[in-house]
């Protein structure tokens, strides 16, 4: 009785709870079942990780079986409840049912999917084709969407002020983009990591709705979350990426606060030290970049953005690291002194943000 030393039973060991059904059953019913038997097992899984209280680690279970270079896509309810990820209620290729917050969800995150693989050779989230999870309905009346380290999150909205925050392809883009941040630069929630965090997810988001509507950059819009406000809010969208600080202006929810040059930095400690108020200020660079270089800003201005997101930025990078970062990236891939190198320098110029190393140091980092 080896493993009752101590008194303690091995089920008990670690919090696991000990299930008839071993584990590794479904895993394989995963791996090899029918469609339906998929479906089960994979609902299976997820529960017993929720009575295990390791939602967590769900995230961590669907990589364990990667789809390697196929889009896999499941879509749950949480049935106006806050349990994650809910019910599944349409997998990879099952046919549209559920409504529009499902095929929303389902459609915008192929898109994203699509986007990232065709342009920047990206096999989803973590590059190593991780599920795409998204949970919709989530909360009552919920006026947000997120990303919780595995997957994405969507309420519907209370009906008044917000319709359901599926309804923008650029705001499901921005969730998914915070998931390839989080596996990438990992930049700190916080402060100027923070709102870089912010700002590639805005960057990225936006081409992935300019790339699906294939938008030259001066035909774009530049807005995040177009379509999320009802009818009685005052502003067209959550942020502009173009004019930040425009986007609405409204009684209830008030002015957008965000600040589209250095000079108008916000020194706060509220949301996280700034980071949705002061992602202005890079979003503008970015924004500054694509409109210098015409055609589809992706394929400069975003390469550039992608290449220091996926190489070069770290945890605790500043917007100064941004603009040196984007600059010697730019420098990399299309030359020194290329066009490419000076938009960028002059889109960081005109946030407030010199590039030191474009003057005099040409030192190259490997
Ligand atoms: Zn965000």
């Amino acid at each position: 009785m080896h493993f009752h030393k101590k008194g303690r039973l091995p089920c008990k060991r670690n919090n696991y709870i000990c299930f008839i059904l071993p584990e590794f059953v479904n895993k394989r019913i995963v791996e090899n079942g029918s469609d339906e038997q998929k479906r089960r097992a994979w609902q299976n899984l997820i529960a017993t990780e929720q009575l295990r209280g390791r939602r967590n680690i769900v995230g961590g279970l669907y990589t364990m079986f990667p789809t390697s270079d196929r889009l896999y896509r499941s879509i749950f309810n949480a049935e106006n409840e806050e349990n994650l990820p809910g019910k599944l209620v349409r997998g990879e290729g099952a046919t549209r049912k559920g409504g529009a917050s499902v095929d929303e969800a389902y459609d915008y995150s192929g898109n994203t999917y699509e986007f990232f693989d065709k342009i920047f050779d990206r096999r989803s989230i973590d590059n190593k084709g991780m599920r795409l999870d998204s949970t919709v309905h989530y909360g009552e009346n919920y006026n947000n969407a997120f990303w919780n380290g595995n997957q994405m999150v969507y309420g519907d909205g209370d009906g008044e002020m917000f319709n359901r925050f599926t309804i923008s392809l650029d705001v499901i883009g921005h969730e998914l983009a915070h998931g390839i941040t989080q596996y990438e630069a990992a930049l700190e929630y916080n402060g100027q990591s923070g709102a870089l965090n912010e700002s590639f997810s805005d960057v990225l988001g936006s081409l992935v709705k300019q790339s699906v509507l294939k938008q030259n950059a001066d035909k774009a819009d530049w807005l995040i979350g177009a379509g999320l406000f009802k009818k009685k809010v005052n502003g067209a969208a959550l942020r502009s990426m173009k004019e930040p600080g425009s986007a609405y202006d409204d009684p209830v929810i008030g002015k957008d606060p965000q600040p589209g040059h250095m000079k108008d930095y916000v020194d706060t400690t509220s949301d996280n030290g700034g980071v949705h108020i002061n992602s202005g200020i890079p979003n503008r660079a970015f924004y500054l970049t694509a409109i210098e270089l015409g055609g589809k800003a992706w394929e400069k201005a975003g390469m550039i953005w992608y290449v220091t997101l996926r190489d070069r930025l770290r945890e605790n990078s500043t917007f100064n690291d941004a603009a040196e970062l984007t600059n010697s990236v730019a420098g990399n891939l299309f030359g020194k002194g290329s066009p490419e190198q000076k938009a960028v320098a002059n889109g960081w110029a005109g946030v407030g943000l010199q590039i030191k190393s474009a003057k005099g140091k040409t030192r190259r980092r490997v």
